[in-house]
C-alpha cells in the first residue's frame, strides 16, 4: 500500500520508450518501481527516488498499478508468466497495462486462464516515438473497461498528449489500431521513398517535386513533415529499430489473417522492411528501407543538396 495520494505505478522495460515514460512518471510524482534485464538502464530513475526491484513478480506486489512496455509479445509473455512473473505478484482485482506494441492473444489468454482473480488488464499502446516519450506527448490508444481508463487517464496523461489519449474500445482494440496506425505509415514510408525516388531519376528537383506533392491531392504528413528528418539531416530514426519495425508489420499481417482479410499491400510493405533490415541490421533506424531506394539512385536525397 502506498502512503501518498498519487498510486504506485511499478515499470517493466525501460529501453527507448520506457526511460522517458517513467522520467515523466516520475516527474509528474507517481512513487516508481521498477525493473529491466539491464540494470544500468535505472540508474537516473533509482537517483530521482525510483525503487529497483529483481523481478516482474515484486514490482507486481509493490504496485497499485504494473505497466509493461517490451519489445515483442514473447516478451510481454514471458514477463506475465513464471515464478518470477507479474502474475505471481500482482494482486487479485489488481491493474496490468500493457503499452507495448503487441497482440491481444497473450492478455487474452491470461484474462480466460485468470478470471476469478478479478484483475484489470488494459492494452493501451502509442505512437510519438522515442521524442514523445521523453517530451510526454505520446499518443494513447486504449482498449479496456471505460471506467479503468477514467482511473488510469491521470497515469497516461503523464506520459501522453491529453487531448490524443483515445479509448478506443474493449480489450484488444488498442493493439489492432495501434498496428493500423504503423502499417499506413510504414507503407507511406515506403511510397515515398519510391515515388521521389523516381522523380528524381526521371529529371525532377527534389525539392520541386516534393512541393508538387504537397500542393497536389497526393500530399500526406509523411511528405510534409517526417520525411524531413532524411531530407533535411539523414536522419533515419534510430530510435526505433527496425528489427522492431518488422515485428509491428509482421504482427500487422497476422492480424490481417486472423479476421480472413487480404493484405497484399501489407504483405509488400513488410518485404521491403525486411530487405532493409537484411541490408542494414537489427539496430538500424526505422526509416532506412527509405535508403535502399537511395542506394538504387546512387545517392542519399537531401533537400539542401538537390532542391
Ligand atoms: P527497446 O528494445 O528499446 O526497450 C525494451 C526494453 O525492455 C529494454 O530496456 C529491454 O532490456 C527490456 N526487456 C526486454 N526483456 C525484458 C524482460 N524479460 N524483463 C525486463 N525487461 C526486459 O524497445 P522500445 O523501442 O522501447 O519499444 C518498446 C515497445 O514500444 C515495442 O513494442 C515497440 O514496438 C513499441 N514502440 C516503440 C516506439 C519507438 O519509437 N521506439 C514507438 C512506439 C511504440
Amino acid at each position: 500500500m502506498t502512503t501518498t495520494t498519487q498510486p504506485t505505478v511499478g515499470f517493466i522495460g525501460l529501453g527507448s520508450m520506457g526511460s522517458g515514460m517513467t522520467r515523466n512518471l516520475q516527474a509528474a510524482g507517481f512513487p516508481l518501481v521498477v525493473t529491466d534485464i539491464r540494470r544500468e538502464a535505472a540508474d537516473a530513475l533509482v537517483a530521482g527516488g525510483a525503487r529497483w526491484v529483481g523481478t516482474a513478480a515484486e514490482v507486481a506486489a509493490a504496485s497499485d498499478v504494473v505497466i509493461t512496455m517490451l519489445p515483442t509479445p514473447r516478451h510481454v509473455a514471458e514477463v506475465a508468466s513464471g515464478p518470477d512473473g507479474i502474475l505471481a505478484g500482482i494482486a487479485d482485482g489488481g491493474t496490468w497495462v500493457d503499452m507495448s506494441t503487441s497482440v491481444p492473444e497473450v492478455t487474452e489468454r491470461i484474462r480466460a486462464e485468470h478470471t476469478a482473480r478479478g484483475l484489470r488488464i488494459l492494452d493501451a499502446p502509442v505512437s510519438g516515438m522515442s521524442v514523445g516519450a521523453a517530451n510526454g506527448m505520446l499518443q494513447i490508444f486504449v482498449g479496456g473497461e471505460a471506467e479503468d481508463v477514467a482511473r488510469l487517464r491521470p497515469v497516461f496523461e503523464a506520459m501522453g498528449d491529453p487531448d490524443r489519449i483515445l479509448h478506443v474500445g474493449g480489450a484488444g482494440a488498442g493493439y489492432a489500431v495501434k498496428l493500423m496506425i504503423n502499417q499506413l505509415w510504414f507503407s507511406h514510408l515506403v511510397a515515398t521513398a519510391e515515388v521521389l525516388s523516381i522523380g528524381v531519376k526521371a529529371g525532377v528537383g527534389l525539392g520541386v517535386l516534393r512541393d508538387s506533392l504537397i500542393a497536389s491531392p497526393a500530399n500526406s504528413t509523411f511528405v510534409e513533415r517526417d520525411v524531413l528528418s532524411i531530407l533535411n539531416d539523414g536522419d533515419y530514426d534510430e530510435g526505433f529499430a527496425i528489427a522492431l519495425a518488422c515485428k509491428d508489420l509482421g504482427l500487422s499481417v497476422d492480424l490481417a489473417r486472423s479476421v480472413g482479410m487480404p493484405a497484399e499491400v501489407s504483405s509488400l510493405v513488410e518485404q521491403v522492411f525486411r530487405r532493409a533490415r537484411a541490408s542494414y541490421g537489427d539496430r538500424a533506424g526505422e526509416m532506412t528501407p527509405f535508403k535502399l531506394y537511395e542506394d538504387l539512385l546512387g545517392r542519399p536525397l537531401r533537400l539542401g543538396a538537390d532542391a
